[in-house]
């Protein structure tokens, strides 16, 4: 966490502001659910080219576990690219990094995107990834 631009005044009031503007998770407030966040995570990574201080609009508030979520799916290498399946109340997909809003596609198809499929990707994932996630 002090790897820059973390340890900076710079991001600290950014992550305030962002916080102060959007304090539930903004996933889980999505998905009908009302948590709130701790997190400020950057839409699009600082090592995908990501600005390091972009405007509200383009950070995200968010609880450890649906961070940890965006972490695993979207922003490390191999991952699925789509942190959290389904849609919300609109139709429109609850992850942000979904295709549909010009986020990365990588493997991701719709017929796949079904509720159990989490399951059976979790069973065939190496045990570690998962160890003290929660
Ligand atoms: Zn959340």
């Amino acid at each position: 966490m002090a790897k820059w631009p973390y340890g900076t005044s710079e991001w600290k009031a950014l992550r305030q502001a962002k916080l102060q503007a959007s304090p539930l998770c903004e996933p889980c407030d999505k998905r009908g659910r009302i948590v709130c966040a701790n997190t400020v995570d950057h839409r699009v990574s600082i090592a995908k080219g990501g600005p390091a201080f972009p405007s509200l609009s383009g950070l995200m508030s968010m609880c450890p576990a649906c961070h940890n979520a965006k972490t695993r799916a979207v922003d490390r290498p191999g991952g699925s690219g789509v942190a959290f399946p389904g849609c919300d109340a609109s139709g429109l997909p609850v992850d942000p990094s979904h295709p549909f809003f010009g986020g990365p596609a990588k493997g991701y198809t719709p017929s796949k995107d079904q509720p159990l499929r989490g399951q059976d990707r979790m069973g065939s994932r190496p045990r570690t990834k998962f160890r003290g996630g929660r």
